[in-house]
This record gives C-alpha cells, structure tokens and sequence, in this order.
C-alpha cells in the first residue's frame, strides 16, 4: 500500500520511517527545493524519544542533542520557584533531549534516504490540491516548483504534515484563516556562552509577559569550555493582529526586546550578556490555532502542526507530531486492510489529547507557577512557602505531564 505525505518536517519524515517500519510504501513531497537546517532549539520529551528509539534513533540523538538533566522556573528577579529532574535523573526509561531543530530535521532526512531509497523525499513539491479517487484512494496534485510544472501523485492514502500553513487543512477548512496570535512575541536564537547550573539545565524566568527561556542545545566544545545555548526571550505587546504572515525564519532585532530585561543579570546566568552575543536573532508571534472538529477526511488525515499547531510551551510541538507519527503507523499496522477505519482509529486517539494541549498551553502550561508568583509575590519573596505550598507547585507539574502524556508511570 502507498501513503504520500506532504511536508518534510520533523513529523513527516517520523511518518515517512514509522510507516516504512511497518511495511508500507511511503513518498514525501515535500515544498521547499531544498532542506536545509533551519530553525533553533526544541526539546523532544521521553515518550517522544521512546518512539524515535523504536525507530532506531537513539544513538544518532545522543550524537547530536543535549540530555536535558533538569527544568527549573525562577521569578523575575532569578529566584528558584521550582526544579524537578528530566528525562533519565527523573527515572524515565529514555532521555529529554534539547536538540536544534534542524539538525533534528536533517538527521530524519539522511535517515529517511538510507532506508526507504533517495527518491523517497522529493523536494520542491508543493502540494496544491486532491481529489479522492472513486473505488478507494487519493490523487494528489503537487506544483514542481522548479520547473512550474504539475505532477499528479496517486496512493491509498495521503497524510497533511505541512506544518502550522498547512495547504490540505485550508482546503478542508477554507474559512479558518491565519493562526491565532496572543500578542507576545518570542525572539529566538542560540548563543556560544559559558555552561550554566549543570550544564544540562533548562530554565524559564519571569512571567506571562515577560520571559526568559533557555537551554544548551551542544555539548560544549572542549577546548573554550562553551555551549551552544538556545533562548528565547518574549514579551508581550497589547497586538491582537499580526501585520504581516508569521515567518520562523524572519529577523529580529536586538534593540526591540533587550531593554526589559537589561537587569536579568541573576548570579547563576546573565541574561543580557546571552542576549548580545546571539548568533542570529529570529522573531517569531506566540501564534497556535483552534483545535479541529475533525481531521479525517476519506483517505486524507492531518499530522503534527497541520492538525494541532500549539504554542511553544511545555516542550510539545515536535514531540507531539512525533507521538501522532508512530500512532498513525500503529493504527494502519493493526487495521490491516481497511486503512480508512485506521485513519479514524488514529484520529480518535490523538485528536483530544492534542486539542486538550492546545487548550492547556493557551493557559500557559506548565509555566502558570511563574504567573502565579508574580501575581502573589511581584516584588520577589523570602520565603517561598509563603508564596506557593509545595503541593500547588507538584500538582501543577503533574498536572501537565498527565495531558501531555508524559507522567512517569505511562511512560514506563
Ligand atoms: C523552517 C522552520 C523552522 C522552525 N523552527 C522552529 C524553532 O526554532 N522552534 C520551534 O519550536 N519550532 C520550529 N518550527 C516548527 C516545528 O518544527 C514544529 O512545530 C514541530 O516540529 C512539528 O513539526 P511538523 O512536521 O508538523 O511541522 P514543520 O516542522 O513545520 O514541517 C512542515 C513541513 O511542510 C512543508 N510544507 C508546507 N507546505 C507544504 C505544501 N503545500 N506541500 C508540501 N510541503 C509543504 C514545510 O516546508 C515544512 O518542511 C520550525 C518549522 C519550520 C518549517
């Protein structure tokens, strides 16, 4: 059986091996002419990583990502308001790993190649339209955007990974328009900097309207005693409307954001000082959209951002596109031949709990303990206790782990 898969992003590709692994015929079309490693730092949470072990990535990862140790939130002024362990030293049976984006991207595509033939991922093809085909299957149409010219693809099945501007989920829901922005706006980028806490430590400081996230993403090069650390510092504006189409690659500028935070400068990490010596500085809107009522539509699905765009908070969005891949290969795997009940199985299974993440995430996730601090304690604390019980604290964190999937016992 062939399944086309439109989109060559990290939950395409996770499709394209998870579905090769169970036996099925697979091709990737996938719009750019030419992937390179784009993007900065993600995380990808122990479930995620179990599937990507089952798909024999494991050692590949731990070549090219940082096992994130531990996740601590501080108030603004660098505080500790919460640590918990991550991964292997919280008991996981597989690591958290911080890892670029792109090298995530590049190391599925080299892999995808190696197993399922070099003319499995064919770039610079655009999907545009599809049509299902009388008596069971898909007939695609993709734009070679090299020449101009028109292929039509045919297949029994045909899954959306085509990220968060998705063309099949605007074909299937026309009237739905540009994501949702909440009016905070992320800037991205990675520095070269001095290790921080363990060296492995993933932290978040601040508030909803104000925050600094970071975490290394490269283990740090012997000889200066450097990391390749990745942040991201945000900051909420009173927009509502995005100008102009949100771009992961657009350019941000230093001067816009490093005010606020010029007094970060806490005696475990100073953030100002990571601010300026960026390497490159993306802008990026906090942009997710509404869950769907339906993904499923004949022999066409949706996956990962197309199905479930989330903001970037909790770790989820690789994670969850990777999770949706093996489901998908799982479901077809069990329906045998009538693929269209696994479409449904696998739409059952993951479309509540990412819609609940979507929903969560817009209620700031598991980072509610740093707004809860400043709204209890803005001038800082003595004593935490007075400020939050250890109990909010773990409920909250347990909390999120369950509807993203990952508390510890599912995971086992
Ligand atoms: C260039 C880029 C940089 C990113 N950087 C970051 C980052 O720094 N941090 C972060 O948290 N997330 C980033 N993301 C998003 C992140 O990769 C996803 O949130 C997550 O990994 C889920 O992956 P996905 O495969 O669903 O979507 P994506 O990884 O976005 O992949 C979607 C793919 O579909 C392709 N595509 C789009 N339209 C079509 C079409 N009509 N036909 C065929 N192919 C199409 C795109 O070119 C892309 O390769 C980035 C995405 C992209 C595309």
């Amino acid at each position: 059986m062939r399944v086309i898969i439109a989109g060559g992003g990290i939950g395409g590709l996770t499709a394209a091996l998870a579905l090769h692994a169970r036996g099925y015929r697979v091709s990737v079309f996938e719009a750019v002419k030419e992937v390179r490693p784009l993007g900065v730092g993600i995380n990808l949470l122990p479930h995620a990583v179990a599937e990507l072990a089952k798909l024999d990535l494991l050692e590949t990862l731990n070549r090219s990502g940082v096992q994130t140790k531990d996740l601590s939130y501080y108030n603004k002024f660098g505080q500790l308001i919460w640590r918990e362990p991550r991964g292997l030293e919280a008991g996981y049976p597989y690591p958290q790993f911080s890892i670029h984006r792109g090298r995530l991207q590049m190391l599925l595509l080299k892999t995808v190649r190696a197993r399922l033939g070099t003319q499995a991922v064919i770039t610079g093809r655009q999907l545009l339209s599809w049509r299902e085909v009388s008596g069971g299957g898909v007939e695609a149409v993709f734009r070679d955007r090299h020449t101009g010219t028109d292929h039509r693809e045919t297949a029994a099945l045909m899954v959306g990974a085509d990220g968060i501007h998705s063309a099949i989920r605007a074909i299937l829901y026309p009237e739905e328009g540009v994501p949702v922005w909440n009016g905070a706006v992320l800037w991205r980028a990675t520095s070269i900097a001095r290790p921080f806490l363990s060296g492995r430590s993933m932290i978040m400081a601040g508030h909803q309207d104000q925050k600094f996230v970071c975490y290394p993403i490269g283990s740090p090069a012997e000889e200066q005693g450097h990391a390749l650390i990745n942040w991201i510092a945000e900051l909420r504006t009173d927009g509502r409307d995005l100008a102009e189409r949100e771009d992961w690659n657009r350019p941000g500028r230093i001067e816009d954001f490093l005010p606020p935070f010029r007094s970060w400068r806490f005696d475990w990490l100073d953030v100002p000082e990571l601010i300026r010596s960026a390497q490159a500085i993306y802008e990026y809107p906090m942009v997710d959209r509404d869950p769907l009522p339906r993904w499923t539509f004949g022999p066409v699905t949706l996956l990962g951002d197309a199905a479930h765009p989330m903001y970037p908070i909790g770790s989820n969005g690789a994670s969850q596109a990777i999770l949706d891949a093996a489901c998908l290969a799982r479901c077809l795997a069990e329906a045998g031949d009538t693929p269209s009940s696994a479409l449904q199985a696998y739409e059952a299974e993951r479309r509540p709990k990412t819609g609940q993440i979507v929903e969560t995430n817009r209620r700031n996730g598991p980072d509610e303990v740093m707004q809860i601090v400043e709204d209890r304690a803005p001038d800082g604390f003595e004593d935490l206790d007075a400020v939050i019980s250890r109990d909010e604290l773990e409920a909250i964190a347990a909390r999120y782990k369950q509807v993203a999937g990952f508390d510890l016992s599912s995971v086992r």
